[in-house]
């Protein structure tokens, strides 16, 4: 591992040099105003003499091949692996972060920790896996985000689609720059509450909700994923609220509701109830939505997805394996009819 400073910081991009050698970062939407020799609420950018440094570019914490479905992405080309990276360091300060020793250890440890490679290199060795497609993931990739774009347009010229896997808050600036590169993004979807954005997550809503409308606006393919925490998030008229606005957002956008386990500094409340994971699915379906699925609960048929035409079941999946797919060329295999996604 490389430790603190000992590698070659490089110029932050998306910032604006202020009054007094203060700066102002707009990569995400907390907009930190940084003072000299101060970093930002992520931990890893830095105000140096009057510039703004990424402390984390080129910098791998993890380096991983999963599968898709692992993102959770079930819309783009499934069965497929994903060449996942992460640096060290997050926006957000989530109470139940199952990363929370790489998101939070610049905050919580005041290290930055990470292992030399370049974009080039996350390229060659996905190419190398045979991997479809790069995720930028387990951390938020908003913060690390002069390696994740320079490593998006080397997979761009290489054939590989890139993957965000995030919290949904940058700024608008942010998404127009990184929107020629993405293919397709997995967003956390918390909450439909502002209260819980802010006490569970140090954040607020309101950014993460327009982010989802001007990414489908864009054309990124996008899929959503709500963690349910009990008592937390889990009543009838907050699934609803999701639902609607998912709706809203177009009915082919694929929900994941996924199963709570207490953790990091959530570990007073118990695991969600396999119940309420299915009550949300429910009402999903009923307010209109073409694919709702359950996450964290294996071996059942909210993992599967069913054609919205005929209703037969054209993937079927356990756990992050994919047993079955009868859709072929983006059509259901039984109906022909058109399967909302990325296919070929
Ligand atoms: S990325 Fe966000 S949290 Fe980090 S310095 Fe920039 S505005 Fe602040």
């Amino acid at each position: 591992m490389l430790e603190g400073k000992e590698t070659k910081m490089k110029e932050a991009m998306l910032y604006t040099p202020l009054e007094e050698g203060k700066v102002q970062c707009y990569l995400c939407s907390h907009r930190c105003i940084i003072s000299l020799s101060r970093r930002g609420i992520c931990g890893v950018r830095e105000n140096k003499d009057g510039k703004l440094y990424t402390l984390v570019f080129g910098r791998a914490i993890s380096l991983n091949i999963d599968p898709i479905e692992k993102k959770p992405l079930y819309h783009l080309f499934p069965g497929s692996t994903s060449f996942s990276i992460a640096t060290v360091g997050c926006n957000f300060r989530c109470l139940q972060c199952q990363n929370h020793e790489i998101s939070q250890m610049p905050v919580n440890e005041g290290r930055i920790e990470g292992r030399a490679v370049p974009p080039s290199q996350i390229v060659s060795l996905a190419k190398e896996h045979r991997c479809q497609s790069i995720s930028y993931t387990y951390t938020e990739p908003t913060i690390y985000f002069e390696y994740a774009y320079e490593t998006a347009v080397i997979a761009r010229k290489e054939g590989v689609k890139n993957i965000f896997v995030t919290n949904g808050y940058m700024t608008e600036e942010t998404l127009r720059m990184i929107r020629p590169y993405l293919d397709a993004a997995n967003v956390d979807l918390k909450s439909f509450q502002e209260k819980f954005y802010k006490e569970v997550c140090g954040a607020k809503l309101k950014p993460v909700l327009e982010n989802l409308k001007l990414m489908k606006q864009m054309g990124i393919w996008v899929e959503i994923t709500t963690l349910v925490i009990p008592t937390l998030n889990d009543s009838d008229k907050e699934f609803e609220e999701i639902a609607q606005f998912i709706v809203s957002l177009g009915p082919e956008v694929p929900w994941h509701i996924s199963a709570f386990y207490p953790t990091y500094k959530m570990t007073d409340l118990p695991r969600t109830p396999a119940s309420l994971v299915h009550r949300a699915r429910e009402i999903g379906m009923k307010a209109g939505l073409r694919y709702v699925y359950c996450g964290n609960i294996p071996g059942e048929e909210g993992e599967d997805t069913f054609c919205p035409h005929c209703g037969r079941r054209i993937v079927e999946r356990t756990g992050f394996r994919v047993v079955k797919n009868e859709i072929v060329k983006g059509e259901c295999g039984y109906c022909h009819s058109k399967i909302d996604g990325i296919w070929d």
